[in-house]
């Protein structure tokens, strides 16, 4: 190996990348011999930050002093807990901060969502929707449809890449709303795409679902994080995300959602009992704060994304997300956006040598994607499966999505260049011995 493919220049990038301390700020998984592993799997859980520890203890520990009191004695009040996390939120998603809040989990957020912006009406009462899409939104698609009596099969429309071809252009997405935009109502769309990796151009979505009268909303689970986000100006309507993938959150964390603030201000604030429901399932926590606790039987919004929480949520699941916000807040999105563009092409150009046996289904250009490399192995699916745990057997930790992709993230947070040459390394050993 010589150049740019040597171990001592993957090294060399280490030593000058401004960022490289942030990865002892996380815990490492370690093989049997307490070796760290190559872990490139930020893309599915992200790693514990360590500084999380201590803000779930801290949580147990106001617990333990105060009880009930904690609501609102505790030093980080739980009352207005979510709070805490609204300013990186916005920042991350490139919203005003009375647009997001952190609240439940993903799909329970889409289908919040989905029971405010999906409005079918007459001839336009379609979705659009990628095929091939993260199961648990189809799931919540299709039922938000049956749901309103009307049938999946003709009410869904799945939009699939060309014969051959891996990723969905935008000017696909353009073609469909051309073709069908008048019956479709919403427009609901990923930020990254989970198995190729592919990210799209929001705003031109956006663009192309309003010309045609459509909602657009956004699924993030992959894109927050890892891609900058400019949901306010991009005109977004709604997007929901999970936190526990790029932002680090822990298994199970709380997720979070966008809602324009357009649609925030444009919802009846009060919903009397007898009157209009609004167009929003509610419950206390999306009560305006100040007079929750009265317990009135009017419920009296919140302002903006907050009046769509309904319960009051898991401290400690949102305890860690603090201390990961913390460390992006600190790391700047700007500064691992340029590392992750540097370290994905990295290992891109590692794996070029195989590219006989690896087939890249990522887009190569770096707006077109975010650190997550999607690869295909020669020879089908089950080599590929069979390459795929040979690699974790050599301590790679990534993934493996059906029916025939390796999906391989380095994160900026926590990743090397030295991490992508270990892989490269490892799986052209791999597919050496598998030939
Ligand atoms: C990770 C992911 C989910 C997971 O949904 P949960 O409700 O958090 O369990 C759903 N959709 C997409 C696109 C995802 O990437």
């Amino acid at each position: 190996m010589s150049g740019e493919s040597t171990l001592e220049a993957a090294r060399a990038r280490d030593a000058l990348d401004p960022l490289r301390g942030f990865r002892e700020r996380f815990a490492l998984p370690r093989d049997a011999h307490g070796e760290p592993l190559i872990y490139l799997c930020g893309h599915s859980l992200g790693l514990l930050p360590l500084a999380a520890r201590e803000l779930v203890i801290e949580e147990l520990d106001e617990w333990a002093r105060l009880g009930v009191q904690g609501h609102e004695h505790a030093r980080r009040p739980w009352v207005p807990y979510h709070e805490n996390l609204t300013a990186a939120l916005a920042a991350l998603s490139g919203a005003h901060p009375s647009e997001v809040v952190a609240m439940n989990s993903l799909t329970v957020n889409l289908h919040l969502m989905l029971a405010s912006f999906y409005r079918p009406t007459g001839r336009r009462s379609r979705i659009l929707m990628e095929a091939g899409a993260f199961s648990s939104d189809r799931h919540a698609v299709a039922s938000q449809i049956a749901w309103h009596g009307l049938d999946p099969a003709t009410a869904l429309l799945e939009l699939a890449p060309r014969a051959g071809e891996d990723t969905v252009p935008e000017e696909a997405i353009d073609a469909c709303l051309r073709e069908h935009g008048e019956e479709i109502a919403l427009v609901l769309w990923p930020g990254v795409q989970f198995r190729t990796g592919q990210a799209f151009d929001l705003a031109r979505i956006v663009r192309a679902a309003h010309r045609h009268g459509c909602i657009a909303g956004f699924d993030l689970a992959h894109a927050i994080g890892n891609t900058p986000l400019a949901l306010h100006e991009a005109g977004a309507d709604f997007a929901v995300w999970c936190s526990y993938k790029y932002l680090n959150g822990g298994p199970g964390a709380i997720g979070g959602c966008f809602v324009q603030q357009r649609h925030a201000d444009a919802q009846p604030r009060q919903h009397h009992s007898g009157g209009l429901p609004g167009a929003r399932l509610a419950g206390w926590w999306g009560h305006e704060q100040t007079t929750r606790f009265l317990m009135e039987p009017q419920f009296r919004a919140a302002a903006g994304a907050a009046a769509w929480q309904i319960s009051n949520p898991p401290i400690l699941a949102a305890a860690p997300l603090l201390a990961s916000l913390a460390i992006f807040t600190e790391a700047r999105m700007e500064r691992l956006r340029a590392k992750s563009v540097q370290l994905s092409y990295f290992l891109e150009q590692l794996l070029q040598p195989l590219a006989e046996q690896v087939h890249l289904i990522t887009p190569r250009e770096k707006a077109r994607r975010g650190c997550q490399l999607s690869l295909r192995i020669a020879g089908g699916a089950a080599r590929g499966a069979r390459v795929f745990a040979a690699l974790a057997a050599r301590g790679m930790v990534c993934d493996w999505r059906s029916p025939d992709i390796i999906r391989v993230a380095p994160v900026p947070l926590y990743n090397r260049f030295e991490d992508a040459w270990r892989f490269a390394r490892a799986l052209g050993e791999v597919l050496r011995e598998s030939a």
